[in-house]
């Protein structure tokens, strides 16, 4: 970080994280640590832990954790800078002038160029839809019936009929290269130069989490195809990770205990206007793994409000089987047919949206429903297919109790022989695989499963994290060669390099230098939270430990390539110098 030396130090040192925390949260002492609710996902039994001594906060449930910085990132929804300022400010460090003295990396630089850039280009659309530029817009969103207030909360705005208009606006302050960067322009094929992606629409800027515009969604306004068209991935805008609306529904979700999954933007907004706030949208893109991940973070319920046409239902159907999979209990708003949420809130208000919302049925219910009334079950062969319709979402249910649970509706609705149905659940059990799991799971990309934590590994994470006195030594002889194939490879790797720099190792400083790795930086959290074990090995030894379980397992590797193949000099001897290796440990 760019502020002079020491002033981060100082600010950590001086801001108490347990006071901090619990001017939002309400927390309990509870041994060595305090514990509460946790503020960034919807819980009953407190899962949220914070320590002092080192001063870090972790909840079990989300995942969410790291230093006082990093809660008031999260809880302020403001940047490193922000946080460490208005902290210094609170607990009486002198700030120090930052004119010129953040200097962020080029990745962080690029990041922060789109952002500016993405702003200016809002800022810009939305001129135009007041203006005499967005009449065709105006009219087509007021002639919507939607208030004014709404339609500049969501920032909405419009593109012009030009191919030049946000091009010439922005010209001044971003280069071609940076538009371009932005999916704001495309090259002009064959020729030099660009021109504007959006034009003769409505946008609608989709924003990140923290509130910050990192695409847009743009309908048409002239019948041209697409319908609506959407911002490329950019430095800051991942589809499968992003939806529509997350920012302002944060707050009512924490209170409602739910989120409302849509499909449209205008869904969205027209349930803002109603003050019915806890909804969002994915933005034109099938629900994924990802989305399922980043909704989890805020809530344990998501109930889906998709269309009534064939494909929304099919959609409802997939986003179950993704939200199923992240463990989230769903639920399916039914409206009467021909309503969407934006046909249904503009004719029946929010109380009556919030009664149907809920009374939704479990999503499991309404799929029994729609697969009796789809395959008419009076036949045995519509009796198979309606079972054959369920089995693989019900597979999906983690808990067998609650799996267990449906079978009595499934035989009643579809008149169905108990004993045959358990017997077919059973074998579809057995031939599930992780296969057909990531095929619903849709564009994500399949997640290798993480290695568990080893207990040497654990132990000394832990005792890095509270900066223990042989930690150094363990350090000076630890290699990547040790840790490269370990969970905890990251945060091992930043250790040593901090180790290298002469800076001494405890959670803090772990924390900061894993700052842009989530994955690492909750599980330096996660470890640091929990107080050191009283009994320990040495902090060397648990890097013998490690070095002994790596070179074992290459050995079992070079073993069974031994056993393959035929002899191979180099193979042999690389086992017997890892054999020496061993024996020397
Ligand atoms: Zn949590």
């Amino acid at each position: 970080m760019a502020f002079p030396d020491g002033f981060v130090e100082e600010v950590r040192r001086a801001a108490d994280i347990v006071r901090v925390i619990s001017e939002h949260v309400p927390l309990k002492k509870m041994g060595t640590s305090w514990k509460g609710l946790c503020p960034f996902h919807q819980e009953k039994t407190p899962s949220f832990n914070v320590r002092s001594e080192p001063a870090v906060f972790h909840c079990f449930g989300c995942g969410e954790g790291g230093d006082v910085f990093k809660f008031v990132m999260l809880h302020e929804r403001v940047s490193f800078p922000e946080a460490a300022e208005s902290l210094a400010r609170r607990f009486g460090v002198a700030v120090p002038e930052r004119q010129g003295r953040f200097e962020p990396g080029p990745d962080r630089k690029e990041r922060e160029e789109t952002l500016a850039l993405m702003e200016a280009a809002a800022e810009h659309f939305a001129r135009n839809l007041w203006t005499a530029p967005g009449t065709r817009a105006r009219e087509y969103l007021l002639g919507r019936g939607f208030k004014k207030e709404t339609l500049e909360r969501i920032r909405a705005g419009a593109a012009r009929d030009a191919w030049d208009d946000l091009l010439g606006a922005l010209r001044g302050r971003f280069s071609p290269k940076a538009l371009l960067a932005a999916g704001l322009v495309l090259e002009r094929q064959g020729k030099d130069g660009h021109y504007d992606r959006f034009r003769n629409r409505a946008t609608f800027p989709i924003l990140n989490e923290s509130g910050k515009v990192v695409a847009f969604g743009a309908r048409s306004l002239d019948g041209s195809e697409p319908k609506y068209l959407n911002s490329p991935e950019t430095a800051v805008y991942q589809k499968s990770r992003t939806l529509y609306g997350l920012s302002w529904a944060r707050e009512a979700t924490r209170h409602a205990g739910r989120i409302v999954l849509m499909e449209g933007y205008l869904d969205v907004a027209r349930a803002l206007e109603a003050g019915v706030e806890e909804v969002v949208a994915t933005c034109g893109t099938a629900l994924t793994a990802g989305h399922g991940r980043l909704l989890h973070r805020f809530t344990e319920r998501v109930v889906l409000n998709f269309d009534q046409d064939e494909a929304g239902q099919k959609a409802a159907r997939k986003s179950f089987e993704v939200l199923l999979d992240e463990g989230l209990r769903v639920q399916v708003v039914e409206l009467p047919p021909g309503h969407d949420p934006d046909t249904y809130l503009k004719a029946e208000g929010a109380e009556a949206y919030r009664t149907r919302l809920d009374e939704a049925p479990e999503a499991m219910e309404w799929l029994i429903r729609r697969a009796a009334e789809e395959t008419k079950p009076q036949t045995p062969a519509g009796k198979a297919a309606f079972l054959n319709a369920l089995l693989p979402t019900l597979v999906r249910i983690e808990s067998a109790v609650e799996r267990a649970a449906w079978i009595p509706r499934i035989v009643e609705r579809g008149g169905l022989d108990e004993a045959a149905t358990r017997q077919e659940l059973r074998r579809a059990l057995q031939t599930r695989g992780p296969v057909s799991v990531r095929e619903i799971a849709g564009s994500a990309p399949p997640t290798a499963p993480r290695p568990p934590l080893l207990t040497a590994e654990r132990l000394l994470l832990a005792m890095l994290a509270h900066g223990a006195e042989d930690a150094d030594e363990a350090l000076g002889e630890i290699s990547e060669t040790d840790f490269a194939s370990l969970r905890s490879a990251p945060v091992l790797r930043a250790a040593k390099g901090l180790y290298l720099r002469g800076v001494k190792v405890v959670a803090a400083e772990l924390s900061a230098a894993v700052e842009d790795d989530e994955e690492s930086r909750r599980l330096v959290s996660e470890i640091a939270v929990e107080a050191l074990p009283e009994k320990l090995p040495s902090a060397l030894d648990c890097v013998r430990e490690l070095r002994h379980q790596t070179l074992r397992k290459r050995l079992a590797e070079l073993q069974k390539k031994l056993d393959a193949g035929p002899a191979d000099d180099q193979l042999l001897k690389e086992k017997n110098e890892i054999r020496r290796e061993i024996a020397s440990l």
